[in-house]
């Protein structure tokens, strides 16, 4: 649409009425995104008693980046709008959100320590050289994030995978777990998955 819009002539009846279309249609996608994140955001509030976040600084990291298409998408990722969502429910809610220290959260190695200093963005799997810890680079840097919040020993922060709810089940479906579980620290907790 934003193609035939620049093919049509400025000013014309065509020109105006896609225009238009274009207007609704990015407010819809904004609409849709605020949703999905009020959902993710309520979700997270009713499911945990403390929540441990990195506290980046989306300014200074679309400021400091290089990369032109990076900083469009931390732009995009409307980050800044999950964290101030976050913060007032869980205020709300009477629950702890913690910030962390976001450095080396990726780098460093949740099994044993080792920071891994020459991990790049497109390392996907975080391998430890150290210890041979292999895991998601995500879920490796969770568990660092769990860590540095809680204060608590490395375990799981959850048995089941992590959540992961596709944008368009977030917005079209009903959510899943409404019901709030029972927080289960500690305890049996299996030993970190994957070796
Ligand atoms: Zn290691």
């Amino acid at each position: 649409m934003q193609r035939s819009l620049t093919r049509k002539k400025r000013g014309s009846r065509n020109y105006e009425k896609i225009r238009k279309k274009l207007v609704k249609l990015h407010e819809h996608v904004k609409n849709l995104m605020s949703d999905y994140i009020h959902k993710v955001t309520s979700w997270l509030v009713e499911q945990y008693d403390e929540i441990y976040m990195e506290g980046l600084d989306v300014k200074e990291m679309v400021e400091n980046n290089e990369s032109k298409t990076l900083r469009k998408h931390i732009l995009h990722s409307n980050f800044s709008k999950f964290m101030s969502y976050l913060s007032y429910k869980a205020e709300r809610a009477g629950r702890r959100v913690v910030k962390v220290n976001p450095a080396y959260t990726s780098r460093t190695c949740a099994r044993c320590g080792y920071v891994k200093k020459d991990l790049t963005l497109d390392d996907r799997i975080f391998v430890c050289p150290k210890c041979g810890w292999v895991a998601d680079r995500d879920y490796n840097a969770s568990l660092n994030i769990f860590h540095a919040g809680s204060g608590l020993p490395l375990k799981p922060v959850d048995r089941k995978p992590l959540l992961y709810i596709p944008f368009s089940e977030g917005v079209y479906s009903k959510f899943p777990g409404r019901s709030r579980k029972s927080p289960s620290r500690g305890g049996d907790a299996p030993s970190v998955r994957a070796g």
